[in-house]
């Protein structure tokens, strides 16, 4: 299968990865890119002996398939990985407050009241839930109770995936827990016997980066023997033709053409429900009915000796009781020293979300000035910033919000009338780095299956056809 067997429309992790799996098996696969490079939202920017990312900073994996990967496409001597003896940290009632990774330091964190302690001892006595489309907030205040959710869940929804606890759908975007309470009937319960049956992988992750930044994630699948990239390839139109797709577009200024058996859209929602609109309008529907928090990046330089803070730790979360500009800080000189030159600190924080959409449209200056007013009392810091770069993501993070697995549910059904059609990108199955290289093997696996179908479906029509 030496020519194009495959299309993939969008050069993100989600579009490459999959590319990267297909040229594993000898499949020919081209990649169209509307950008004029590959990566989206991933891309690391060296500037004045900073190394700053776009979007996406780390990776957190427990999944065997991205070690293969990294093994296979020889990133292995560049991983570097983040110090997991760090500190996390919470804003607590204006102060910095250490997470508890331990039970026992839980039970003694200034974090919860004596109330909400015995609370989350009493977590293997709840009930299982019958709501197969719970909130967060609902999933959470249930096993865990209102502080809980308050003080820790709330910061890491906002925080890391700019979303909303009340609004988000607790199995899409907690899975994990989710099936411990399914299995084990308590999340406590499902822990410990992970543990104790040393599923080491099912409770702890490693979290790495690359010497050069992600970019070199990017870089090694792009440069695969067997994928094609085109940058600056736009798709304007899908045509089915039966068991062909067309797609049709600019590259480069000049209009394109190419048919494929099998295509795989990894483009944003939006622009995956329009391309497909006119083939079937209610998956066209379902997919522009998606919705995008916008967030903001800003990378902060600043002299290591004018912060006091001893930044410990990985940086920090917000929770919304706290009224903050800030959604969370991380303190990527102490994970990685060499992101910021010697004697200099790199503090990123992220801002927007769904609950300050608006921040988007101030300039750096403001956002770099409402940062700095933030940060200064949080970590004790008495100069200013010599460095700033902010990166700006008006579609940055899909939300998982309200029936969300119903309408994944409904996508697929559509999908299923459409055959060599699939999709992966990041409003399917998780955000992650990891989630977005684990799906592009699963949708590899199954185009590969297809076009070994087909391939014994001609093999075995040859010897009619000669006969006749
Ligand atoms: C601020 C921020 C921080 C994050 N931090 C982390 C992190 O630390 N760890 C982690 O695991 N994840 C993180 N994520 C999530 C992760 O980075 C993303 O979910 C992931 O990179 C998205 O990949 P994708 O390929 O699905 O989409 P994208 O990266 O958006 O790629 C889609 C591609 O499609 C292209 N395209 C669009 N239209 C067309 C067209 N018509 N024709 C051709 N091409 C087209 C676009 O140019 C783009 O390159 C973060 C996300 C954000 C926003």
């Amino acid at each position: 299968m030496s020519q194009t067997d495959v299309l993939i429309i969008g050069g993100g992790i989600s579009g490459l990865s999959t590319a990267w799996w297909l040229a594993q098996q000898g499949i020919g696969v081209e990649v169209w890119e509307a950008d004029e490079r590959p990566g989206g939202k991933i891309r690391t920017s060296h500037e004045e002996g900073y190394v700053t990312e776009r979007a996406a900073g780390l990776l957190v994996n427990f999944r065997p398939e991205i070690d293969s990967l990294i093994k296979e496409s020889g990133l292995e001597n560049s991983l570097r990985q983040r110090d997991d003896q760090l500190n996390r940290y919470i804003v607590h009632q204006g102060k910095l407050t250490q997470v508890p990774m331990l039970l026992p330091a839980l039970l003694t964190s200034p974090l919860w009241s004596l109330p909400a302690k015995l609370r989350l001892i009493a977590e293997p006595f709840i009930s299982r839930g019958t709501d197969e489309s719970e909130t967060v907030s609902e999933f959470v205040g249930r096993r865990l109770g209102q502080e809980v959710l308050d003080t820790a869940m709330d910061p890491f929804i906002s925080g890391t995936l700019a979303s909303d606890p009340d609004l988000a759908e607790a199995q899409s975007v907690l899975p994990r827990l989710t099936a411990l309470e399914n299995r084990y009937g308590s999340l406590t319960a499902g822990m410990l016997v992970n543990r104790v049956l040393k599923r080491r992988r099912a409770n702890t992750a490693d979290t790495f980066s690359f010497q050069g930044g992600m970019s070199e994630l990017i870089d090694a699948l792009a440069r695969a023997p067997g994928v094609t990239i085109r940058c600056g390839a736009c798709a304007t139109s899908v045509i089915n033709h039966g068991s062909q797709w067309q797609v049709e577009g600019v590259v480069n200024g000049t209009p394109n053409s190419i048919r494929v058996p099998q295509l795989v859209m990894s483009t944003p929602a939006d622009v995956s429900g329009k391309l497909l609109n006119p083939i079937d309008s209610h998956l066209g529907e379902l997919l522009c009915g998606i919705e995008y928090s916008p967030v903001a990046v800003l990378h902060m330089g600043l002299k290591s000796n004018t912060i006091k803070h001893p930044l410990d730790g990985t940086g920090f979360l917000v929770s919304k009781q706290n009224h903050l500009p800030v959604n969370g800080n991380l303190w990527m000189s102490s994970m990685f020293p060499e992101r910021a030159p010697q004697g200099h600190t790199l503090l990123t924080s992220y801002l927007g979300g769904v609950h300050h959409p608006e921040q988007l449209h101030q300039s750096d200056e403001q956002l770099s000035s409402t940062v700095l007013d933030c940060l200064r009392p949080l970590l004790d810091i008495r100069g200013s910033a010599e460095y700033v770069r902010v990166e700006r993501h008006h579609q940055g993070l899909p939300l998982y919000h309200g029936r969300y697995r119903a309408r994944i549910k409904a996508i697929d059904e559509q999908l299923s009338c459409l055959s060599g059609l699939h999709l992966n990108a990041n409003y399917i199955h998780g955000v992650s780095i990891r989630e977005r290289i684990f799906q592009g093997q699963q949708v590899a696996q199954k185009i590969t299956k297809a076009l070994q179908g087909s391939v014994e479906e001609s093999r075995e029509s040859i010897p009619l056809a000669t006969a006749r």
